[in-house]
């Protein structure tokens, strides 16, 4: 018995429309525990070589983790992986609310989808019944219009993900969303759902989990959520979520501005956490068991329309506020709304407008080309581009490449402020002076996605002299001066990346969401106890779960050295804009980060990890951690 498991793996081939049951692999379980272990195991071992990311032979790999669907606190996670059609390489995003744990009860720990559908169809799961359907009806509609429909043809109580346009076009910043408001934003992997023909997936489960030590469990899991009541986070962070950081990351120069031009704005005060909740917010909302719900249910109105919308969250904040110069807080969250229901990641589509406006604004993009006159900082044009990306229409086309890839097609010296690593757009953190900030983004597996790695408040607090363990939290409420922030030192950052890089991803393993031992401190020791309890194993938090979260740092390395034909050191570094351009305004001012620095921070962080000089593992480096490739 499996405990703490469902039990099963779903195979879907789409071509041959068959579905195969199989039981879950006992040796997946001893060797990758779960979620994004999972997911890197199978997309390395049965993902063909070579395979295009639209081909449909490109598997796309859905896990729940042993601590998924238990009544813990926020342990509503679920995990993706494909090979992604913004990199190239190993692509995963993940993704809360209600959907996995409902796999879970319907008894799958996995999926395996292959093939491509014939035409437009979904996929209906209710407990052992699972069948692909015709979706035409839903082709073309918005993600939170089909997630609606779907609830009202299925069931209030079957939970659906669905891909909005942009998906079903292979917009390389393609979304999943689910739950109103709840998104797999990242790498792209909606667009390989639409390649699939894949418009929705409607799930409902009614089975139970076999647990270890039942009582035991809801003891510990009693206590785990009395403890989160009690950390000093939690009544600092919970009423504004994410967006509680925008005014900090402001003060210390690292809010996105302009399309990274700088990294300060002077109104950073109207698309904060408090603007939110002044302007917009009607209740909290958060996923399956979360004691600290961080989404903000609001209203948004604008010239272009009143609308409902979750968020936005610090990353939209950023890259769709400040980074496209929005400084009005229902602009940003309209934006926001119009990305959710064609299905596009904020991330990059904040970061890929803002290019846009850089190019129109250079001469790059002619007001022809774009179709009418782009501003900076006004909605209509954020609109307006956001739609020809979806529907690919003109630059659109190009624009849904995403930076790297429009870049290539555009020319000129638009390559110097495409802001990406490896293909993915760079998330809502400037980080010319954050050394640590930045190596973390260059070395990600999945590219730059601060989802692997966040040093930033060690960064600022080594700048300024403090404790470089600080953390943000105690930065904000010292109530430091920035005014002026002195060059960071990049000596000594690797150790702290490597443990953030090994810390934060170890939650995907799990099932469960980071942000309360990230935000509120909850400790390490209550998932230790809680993993015995639903599995009856013993699971060191610090020396086991890192130990394998690197171990999956390594193969996922391996995967894109194997599918990228020339992977290698070239592919970590930066955009030229961040060791090219001085900052120009805000507590940063004059500060780059020299070129020589990232090539020591790659020697130091490569000898670290056991790699070459060009960032490859080493046949040792892979021996050590039982991996044969
Ligand atoms: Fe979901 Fe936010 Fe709670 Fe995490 S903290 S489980 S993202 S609501």
């Amino acid at each position: 018995m499996l405990y703490g498991y469902a039990g099963w793996t779903l195979r879907i081939d789409l071509s041959r429309r068959q579905v195969e049951k199989e039981p879950l692999k006992p040796e997946w379980v001893d060797e990758f525990v779960g979620g994004r272990g999972f997911t890197s195991k199978i997309l390395y071992d049965e993902n063909p070589q070579g395979v295009e990311p639209f081909d449909p032979e490109n598997r796309f790999v859905i896990a729940m983790g042993p601590l998924s669907g238990l009544f813990l606190p926020a342990s509503g996670k679920t995990h993706f992986a494909t090979k992604s059609p913004a990199t190239g390489g190993y692509g995963d995003s993940n993704m809360g609310g209600h959907f996995g744990v409902n796999m879970k009860y319907a008894g799958y720990d996995i999926a395996i989808l292959s093939g491509k559908a014939e035409t437009p169809s979904y996929i209906f799961i209710d407990d052992d019944t699972v069948e692909i359907r015709p979706a035409d009806q839903y082709w073309g509609k918005g993600s939170t219009e089909v997630e609606e429909a779907l609830k009202k043809e299925l069931g209030e109580d079957f939970q659906v993900l669905t891909i909005g346009p942009a998906g079903e076009n292979r917009v390389n910043f393609a979304c999943i969303s689910h739950d109103f408001g709840r998104q797999a934003g990242r790498i792209g992997i909606g667009a390989v759902l639409g390649s699939k023909n894949i418009k929705a997936m409607a799930v409902r489960g009614t089975k139970s989990i076999p647990v270890f030590d039942p009582k035991g469990l809801l003891k510990k899991g009693k206590e785990t959520y009395a403890a989160c009541r009690e950390k000093p986070g939690f009544e600092g962070w919970t009423p504004e979520g994410t967006a509680g950081i925008t005014n900090w990351c402001n003060d210390v120069g690292a809010l996105p501005t302009r399309n990274f031009q700088t990294s300060h704005c002077d109104y950073a005060d109207q698309i904060n956490g408090k603007a939110i909740l002044k302007e917009l917010k009607i209740t909290d909302k958060g996923c399956f068991a979360c004691p600290i719900p961080c989404g903000k249910y609001g209203r948004a109105k604008t010239k272009l329309g009143e609308v409902y919308v979750e968020g936005p969250e610090y990353e939209t904040l950023s890259l769709i506020g400040s980074n496209c110069e929005l400084s009005d807080v229902h602009a940003v969250a309209y934006a926001n709304y119009i990305c959710d229901e064609l299905g596009l990641d904020t991330c990059s589509a904040g970061a890929v407008v803002a290019f846009a406006l850089e190019c129109c604004e250079k001469g790059l993009i002619t007001t022809e080309d774009m179709g009418m006159d782009v501003k900076w900082g006004d909605l209509e044009s954020v609109a307006h581009i956001l739609k020809l990306i979806s529907s690919r229409q003109g630059i659109g086309d190009i624009l849904a490449l995403g930076v790297k890839g429009a870049a290539e097609k555009i020319g000129g010296d638009s390559d110097k402020f495409a802001i990406h690593v490896k293909g993915l757009e760079w998330t809502g953190y400037e980080s010319r002076n954050a050394p640590g900030m930045m190596l973390g983004y260059m070395t990600a597996d999945v590219g730059a996605h601060h989802s692997r790695c966040w040093v930033l408040g060690s960064d600022v607090a080594n700048a300024v002299g403090g404790n470089k363990d600080a953390n943000v939290h105690d930065l904000i409420s010292g109530g430091a001066d920035f005014d002026r922030i002195p060059k960071a030192d990049h000596r000594n950052v690797v150790p702290l990346v490597l443990k953030s890089q090994h810390l934060r991803p170890a939650f995907d393993i799990l099932g469960t969401c980071r942000l309360q031992y990230m935000e509120i401190g909850l400790e390490t020791e209550y998932y230790e106890e809680l993993y015995y309890c639903a599995t009856g194993k013993k699971l060191d938090f610090n020396t086991d779960l890192l130990t394998l979260s690197e171990k999956i740092w390594h193969l996922n390395r391996m995967y894109n050295k194997r599918e990228i034909p020339d992977f290698g050191r070239k592919y970590d570094y930066p955009p030229p804009r961040f060791y090219e351009e001085t900052i120009p305004n805000g507590p940063n001012k004059g500060h780059v980060m020299d070129f020589e620095v990232i090539e020591q921070m790659l020697d130091d962080y490569y000898a670290a990890r056991g790699w070459d000089e060009n960032g490859i593992p080493t046949r040792s480096t892979l021996e050590k951690h039982g991996l044969k490739l």
